[in-house]
């Protein structure tokens, strides 16, 4: 390894060892920070649903980086196991979201018709009757579905490990450290700062560091209003069957999981940087899947998890150089979907930090949309 890397990130996320995995199979040295361990917080305690069609509109500044995630999915799961050792239970998974109030219908039936006419084929509406015969258990609540083949999902803290080991294989190099800061010469930044006061200089560099990327607002000058949207999640063992599509409705779900477990939730809190999971996050779960799926008030519960979304006030991601800090870039703000979008916003950002043309358009997600400076 060279004394100074080429780039520098920030961030043991998803998002962080994706892009270093990226960079280190392009041939490029790279090391990457990460304070706590890799996958820590949300990249491995999410859910781990690929959605690559619901929850998109008409007109969505997402949707070219959702079209090259799912791509980047499906590539990565023919290589990705070999390359890290790590088998991370990717599959293919149709969803069924359920509506259980008239407003729920009504917005279903219109993503439906956006969908529909976007995707035919693979979008589907069920009525109550049929809703219930691609899962049987769902209760009297429900009132229609809408079903769609293109989903998948992965385990969230395995997909990860397997994006560091194979970054690790291909020559990156962690530090386990915190950055407390940005050091300049001549006005560009030209090292991170650990909090010991070593500096790590770079060619370039990627802040990747999920809810906690507010600090770049002080780190650069700029503003990076990200905050963390706390979720929490519950793993049942759940009696009978196990579920044969996976279920969403409002913003809950609930899948079967290869380990056996039915996973399930969630909630949406803002209660900054607390990442503990709480009795009320527990209860308000339960009662949820419990309205649309009765049976599961015999589940035992197993495990019990909460982590924290970074989220941007328009709610879109963040992605692009950092303005007015040549050389620094920054890669953040998936919300609810950084399992799904975290590798082709990594894949976007190392095409960023290398200087080649991006086969994606992410102009609507620039970090430069916050100081009005697009
Ligand atoms: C309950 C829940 C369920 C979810 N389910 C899904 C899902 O089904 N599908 C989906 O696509 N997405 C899901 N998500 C969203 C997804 O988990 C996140 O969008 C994604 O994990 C964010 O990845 P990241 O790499 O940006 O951040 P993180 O995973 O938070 O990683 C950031 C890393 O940066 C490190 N760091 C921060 N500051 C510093 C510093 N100063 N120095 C060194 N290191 C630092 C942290 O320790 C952390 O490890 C879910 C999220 C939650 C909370």
């Amino acid at each position: 390894m060279p004394d100074t890397p080429d780039v520098v990130i920030v961030g043991g996320g998803v998002v962080g060892c994706a892009t270093a995995y990226f960079l280190a199979r392009d041939g490029y040295s790279v090391t990457l920070i990460e304070r706590d361990s890799v996958g820590s917080h949300a990249s491995g305690f999410a859910y781990g649903g690929l959605s690559p069609i619901m929850g998109i509109i008409e007109d969505d500044p997402v949707l070219p980086l959702s079209e090259a995630a799912e791509a980047i999915h499906i590539e990565l799961a023919e290589r990705l196991p070999a390359e890290s050792g790590v088998e991370y239970e990717y599959r293919r998974k149709t969803s069924l979201t359920l509506a259980t109030n008239p407003a729920e219908v009504d917005a279903l039936k219109e993503a439906h018709d956006w969908l529909k006419a976007h995707y035919a084929g693979e979008v589907a509406w069920h009525d109550e009757a049929s809703a219930r015969v691609l899962e049987p258990r769902v209760g009297p609540a429900v009132v229609a579905g809408l079903m769609a083949e293109r989903s998948g999902e992965v385990e969230p803290y395995k997909f990860t490990l397997a994006l560091w080991q194979a970054a690790e294989r291909a020559g990156a190099v962690m530090r386990n450290a915190s950055v407390a800061g940005v050091s300049r010469k001549a006005g560009d930044v030209s090292a991170l700062r650990l909090e010991s006061g070593e500096e790590i200089e770079a060619g370039a560099f990627v802040l990747a560091a999920g809810p906690w990327m507010g600090k770049a607002t002080e780190w650069l000058g700029i503003d990076m209003p990200i905050s963390p949207l706390k979720g929490q999640i519950l793993r049942l063992q759940a009696p009978g069957d196990p579920l044969a599509v996976s279920l969403s409705w409002g913003h809950n779900y609930a899948t079967t999981k290869p380990d056996g477990l039915l996973w399930c939730g969630t909630t949406e809190e803002h209660v900054g940087f607390d990442e503990t999971p709480s009795a009320c996050g527990r209860d308000t779960i339960m009662s949820s899947v419990i309205e649309v799926l009765p049976y599961l008030a015999d589940a035992e519960l197993v495990h019990h998890t909460a982590c924290l979304r970074p989220v941007a006030p328009d709610g879109l991601p963040v992605v692009g150089p950092a303005p007015g800090n040549a050389g620094v870039f920054i890669a953040s703000g998936t919300g609810r979907k950084g399992i799904f979008l975290g590798p082709a916003m990594a894949r976007v950002v190392a095409d960023m930090v290398i200087g080649k043309t991006l086969g994606v358009d992410v102009s609507g997600l620039s970090p430069a949309r916050f100081s009005g400076a697009r």
